[in-house]
């Protein structure tokens, strides 16, 4: 099955938005053993759109438009693909009075551009969209099927999930399963999982790398892939957080959920990453009590409790910092656990004895108080990230390796 896609908007070719459909679309797709044969973007411009649809809506087998469904003038994805199509546009009442009635609540009186959402290709069906005005559209084409979906995220993922896979045939015999691991470059993670995998013919094995983690892919039968699956986790044994779309926060969130644990989070150079990377997940509040930021060494000593003594004879970044600070968060906030990081994320700061990328993070727990140190060489804000993701993956191994 030939599935393309078409990215619309003059912003995707000007630099201004990154086309993040594409990734989003390749990987849901990817999940079900599908993938995309073609992909273009296009920017609002009538006669490249009509040139580019009408090629692609005569080669595939389904055809995917995003962006181009709003009021203004430079959207028109849902005139080019009627005109195309040849399907006259015909105004939808209950779209119109779904339109209407989101103006109304808002209080806002309802602009008359916005009337060219009601209209609807003869034939298509409504994809409703929950988060905004205009509604996907779904029409075949000869033995094309073709999606028209909204440009913000917000609205064509929910839309993509909802209306547009269950539209599509699974592909039975393929299935795509992804490991996410932390802990280990790229170079090494293949240097343990290749030679695993080597003889499994039919397996095709990839891998994709990111400041402080990297993905295995595995795409084949799913008997194939479920044994590479184990071989790989025995390759990679302890390196490997999760599965999918899994993030190294929610896992932490998870465990900690599960254990009944709480935690806090005392930061320094990461200025508060920490805290809202696990805030982003929902259901945190359970186990995450409280985030220190302590920039300065005062605020290091006020609120964590951390000795001025230690700060003199050692710095804000060593080793006995960040054991202070850690146990100062946890003691402070009642937690079970609490995490420290400080360290320098430069450009400037730095010194022959305590270099740029030096940070240590720390872990105490009402048994013991472990402080590792490491040495990272990203831009500032990577590094940040990358702080933040060893610090968690400090917990992940603490928390998964103790039985309690
Ligand atoms: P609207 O009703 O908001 O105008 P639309 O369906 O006409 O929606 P666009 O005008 O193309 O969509 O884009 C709306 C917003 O979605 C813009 O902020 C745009 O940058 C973003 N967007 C569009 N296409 C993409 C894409 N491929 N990747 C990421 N963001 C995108
Ligand atoms: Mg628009």
């Amino acid at each position: 099955m030939r599935i393309e896609l078409i990215n619309t908007g003059s912003e995707l070719l000007l630099g201004f938005t990154t086309n993040t459909h594409l990734n989003y679309i390749a990987q849901k797709l990817g999940e079900r053993g599908l993938r995309l044969a073609r992909q273009t973007t296009v920017g609002d411009d009538r006669d490249e759109m009509r040139a580019v649809v009408n090629e692609a809506l005569h080669r595939a087998d389904v055809l995917l438009v995003t962006g181009g469904l709003g009021p203004t003038s430079d959207d028109f994805t849902r005139d080019v693909v009627a005109e195309l199509c040849g399907r006259p546009l015909q105004r939808d009442e209950t779209v119109a009075a779904f339109i209407a009635e989101r103006f109304r609540r808002r209080g806002l009186t309802m602009p008359a551009s916005v009337e060219v959402q009601a209209l609807v290709p003869q034939g298509a069906t409504v994809l409703p969209n929950p988060n905004g005005t205009a509604p996907g559209l779904f029409l075949t084409h000869q033995n094309c099927r073709v999606f028209l979906l909204p440009g913000p995220p917000r609205e064509l993922r929910p839309m993509f999930e909802e209306h547009v896979l269950p539209r599509l045939p699974v592909i039975p015999d393929k299935t795509c399963r992804i490991l996410r691991t932390t802990g280990l470059p790229e170079s090494l993670v293949e240097q343990r999982v290749a030679p695993a995998l080597a003889n499994l013919t039919g397996l095709e094995l990839g891998y994709c790398a990111r400041p402080g983690e990297v993905d295995v892919r595995l795409i084949g039968s799913p008997t194939i892939v479920a044994d590479a699956e184990q071989r790989a986790r025995t390759a990679l044994a302890g390196f490997i957080y999760g599965t999918g779309d899994d993030r190294l926060e929610a896992v932490i969130v998870r465990e900690l959920t599960a254990r009944g644990h709480t935690l806090a989070v005392a930061e320094s150079c990461t200025g508060g990453l920490l805290a809202h990377r696990i805030t982003n997940i929902s259901g945190s509040s359970r186990v995450f009590l409280a985030g220190y930021v302590t920039y300065s060494n005062a605020a290091k000593i006020q609120m964590l409790g951390v000795r001025e003594a230690t700060l003199q004879h050692h710095g804000a970044v060593s080793e006995p910092t960040c054991r202070e600070m850690a146990e100062g968060a946890r003691l402070r906030s009642g937690t079970d656990y609490a995490l420290a990081i400080t360290g320098i994320a430069g450009p400037t700061g730095g010194t022959a004895e305590k270099p740029v990328g030096l940070v240590f993070i720390g872990l105490a727990s009402a048994r013991t108080t472990e402080v590792v140190r490491h040495q990272l060489s990203f831009d500032r804000e990577t590094f940040k990230h990358v702080a933040t993701q060893l610090a968690l993956d400090l917990l992940r191994r603490h928390l998964t390796s103790s039985t309690t």
